[in-house]
């Protein structure tokens, strides 16, 4: 009986309906192609039943818990005694055996950077987030037209899409160092003025790039919080320390806070990053400061392993991941390697050892207490949207984290930097239906994350394999 499988979708009921003809049209077409509507109206009920749940606020799993999603709400999510009555038309999931887990956020991804060089365009491969179980994504850095188009897109297929929030341009020095996404910032006086036109383009982040210098990210990070927006940072000239100090919300990778925790004196000696002891006075100062200003750090394991430090490991170059995206971008992979430089850093050895560094100080940070985010750069090379998700998941436990630690960053601390906890990132009443299923637990094992049975997003059940047919081969 345990770990049967009841999935009981109703047939769209056609008395129900006045034109048979735009059923066939606008439904057929789309949904069941991909998904089944659990209720746009909001009168559908879905109902999982006698499931284990992932509590992302106390990182518990809570046995024998029913969820009742009336449309694109949480209605009900407690245990089996206080149940609602159920509708008798309601969708009823068979959730003993299972575990609910709240819809994955990444905390970094791009819409366009990347893709655009590729000739892809960011919705062709939205459907790979959905299909991983990433039910929102935190753009940090893309051209802000066309991110919004992208975010529109989205928000109008939500049964192949995930929810896009967007972001400013990279925000960098004059010329900026990625062209296509990057704008010169070098005037603090004019920052006002900027932030004036962003704001009409409904962002969520603002993202301080490498070249920006000291009183111009000042000038970003304060008229950020003026606007009530958060401010994060790829650091390069502005020192963390300096950043930290002038009150940036959060800092992208891991390089933006292990590359100014080199004493002076080691820097150099050869191979000297994947042999720094991190337990010196520099690293000690920041990480206590990271963590008693709460600022956020999104360490993009991902992207150092996949794409900068050991692209050519087969571990890493045959990921079965990597299949999973348009043969377009998965033949620029190798193109943007070599235009960038990659891999970086010397001999494999040394490669090895300067990626197990970045483990290490991930580690660090989590014991002291810094708020971890977790994102991916998809589409960096050999980072597949979605599904590089699950292996930062695991390169994070790898790291020294807890994995209810590390499914509680990706989930309800993910959606706190998005300013959306009251929406996102837990189940509960009165919050979105975004909820994974998996049939096996990710607390015993991080990777039972990739075994997805459903994912409901906005309250629509997909199905991984259907939502992957969405995605060009090509
Ligand atoms: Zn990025």
């Amino acid at each position: 009986m345990s770990g049967s499988s009841r999935i009981n979708i109703p047939r769209i009921r056609w008395s129900d309906c006045a034109s048979r003809r735009f059923l066939i049209a606008a439904v057929v077409a789309t949904y069941f192609m991909v998904c089944h509507a659990t209720g746009q109206a909001g009168e559908t009920t879905v109902v999982i039943e006698c499931c284990n749940l992932f509590d992302s606020a106390s990182g518990t799993m809570l046995p024998e818990q029913t969820i009742v999603m009336s449309g694109s709400q949480i209605i009900y999510a407690a245990g089996i005694d206080d149940v609602p009555d159920i509708p008798a038309d309601a969708t009823r999931i068979d959730g003993r055996g299972k575990f609910a887990l709240p819809g994955l956020i990444d905390a970094h991804v791009h819409v366009v950077h990347v893709l655009d060089f590729a000739h892809v365009t960011g919705d062709e491969v939205l459907p790979l987030y959905l299909a991983a179980g990433v039910t929102s994504i935190r753009s940090t850095g893309d051209e802000v037209v066309a991110a919004t188009l992208v975010a529109r897109f989205a928000a109008a297929h939500p049964e192949f899409c995930p929810r896009v929030f967007t972001c400013s341009p990279l925000l960098d020095a004059d010329p900026p160092i990625h062209r296509d996404v990057g704008r010169a910032v070098t005037d603090p006086t004019r920052v006002p003025e900027l932030f004036d036109e962003l704001e009409r383009w409904n962002i969520t982040t603002v993202k301080i790039y490498a070249g920006t210098s000291r009183p111009v990210g000042r000038a970003i990070i304060e008229e950020s919080h003026r606007r009530g927006l958060f401010v994060t940072a790829h650091l390069g000239n502005y020192s963390a320390q300096d950043a930290v100090a002038d009150g940036v919300d959060g800092l992208e990778h891991i390089w933006s806070v292990f590359n100014y925790v080199i004493p002076p004196e080691v820097t150099s000696q050869s191979g000297h990053r994947g042999q720094l002891d991190l337990n010196n006075p520099l690293c000690d100062a920041l990480v206590a400061e990271l963590a008693q200003r709460r600022t956020c750090v999104d360490p993009t394991l991902a992207v150092f392993r996949n794409m900068i430090l050991l692209p050519d490991v087969p571990e890493v170059h045959d990921h079965p991941d990597n299949a999973l995206v348009p043969k377009r971008l998965r033949e620029f992979w190798p193109v943007y390697l070599q235009r960038t430089g990659c891999p970086q850093g010397g001999s494999l050895e040394d490669r090895r050892r300067e990626f197990a560094k970045y483990q290490e100080l991930t580690g660090k940070l989590y014991r002291a207490g810094v708020p971890l985010l977790v994102g991916t750069d998809s589409p960096e090379p050999q980072v597949t949207p979605g599904f590089a998700m699950h292996q930062e998941l695991e390169m994070l436990v790898a790291s020294g984290l807890p994995p209810a630690a590390v499914l509680t960053a990706a989930t309800l601390t993910n959606a706190t930097v998005l300013r959306e906890e009251a929406r996102l990132g837990s189940i509960s009443a009165g919050k979105t239906a975004d909820i994974l299923l998996l049939t096996r637990n990710p607390l015993d094992d991080i990777r039972h994350t990739r075994s997805i049975e459903l994912v409901i997003h906005h309250g629509l059940i997909c199905r991984p394999d259907e939502l992957l047919k969405k995605v060009p081969s090509e």
